[in-house]
């Protein structure tokens, strides 16, 4: 039962970092075994993206997040299902080659998945890598949603691509785990596991 949460805002009308304190704070109760968070930074057509995680619960990880996090970003605080969180590798965000991503679920087939990713590397113990590897790795014949088909299990998934174009976030939902998604007026977008931890009420 892990937390996830993201943001994307637009005229600068929330400050990210202050954004990502107040959600990591709530998603806390959704798993402390470790917290994190990623975000793009840069305006122009080369944004560099930022992964910062570690194993302590997400009202700790406060005091690490960087005043300068980006306008979109996503951010996690694990429940370990599978995957030990003294090795940050298992933690969240997960970067696999540029696809950096958090998950709330259990990918029960994770093994299978990573076979299906030829030439992938698994790097950690955690079953959430096997669904971001098919994301970036997988099957390419399948098309991207018949890879997202073969992960069993429950997901709720969102990523932002360190090579894509700036300013994308993505997000799916598969079986069981929830996602809610808010949005402000001027249009800035803050999605996360329940309703609570997106609106405070
Ligand atoms: N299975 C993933 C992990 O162990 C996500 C945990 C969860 O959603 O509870 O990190």
């Amino acid at each position: 039962m892990c937390g996830i949460g993201a943001w994307q805002i637009v005229d600068r009308e929330i400050d990210p970092a202050k954004l990502a304190t107040i959600l990591l704070r709530r998603l806390s109760i959704r798993g402390r075994d470790a917290a994190g968070l990623a975000w793009h930074q840069g305006d122009g057509d080369k944004p560099e993206t930022y992964i910062n995680k570690a194993d302590v619960s997400g009202a700790q990880f406060g005091r690490f997040i960087d005043k300068q996090t980006g306008e979109t970003g996503i951010c996690h605080t694990r429940w370990a299902t599978q995957g030990d969180p003294a090795y940050n590798v298992n933690n969240h965000p997960i970067d696999v080659e540029g696809i950096v991503g958090v998950h709330n679920g259990h990918v029960s087939n994770d093994d299978q998945l990573i076979a299906m990713c030829k030439g992938y590397k698994r790097k950690g113990k955690v079953d959430s890598e096997a669904a971001f590897a098919m994301i970036a790795h997988g099957p390419r014949e399948l098309g991207f949603f018949g890879r997202l088909q073969q992960i069993k299990g429950s997901a709720a998934l969102m990523w932002i691509n360190a090579y894509g174009p700036n300013r994308f976030l993505h997000a799916v939902r598969l079986n069981g785990s929830p996602l809610v998604f808010g949005h402000t007026a001027k249009g800035s977008v803050i999605l996360a596991s329940t309703k609570y931890i997106v609106t405070g009420k």
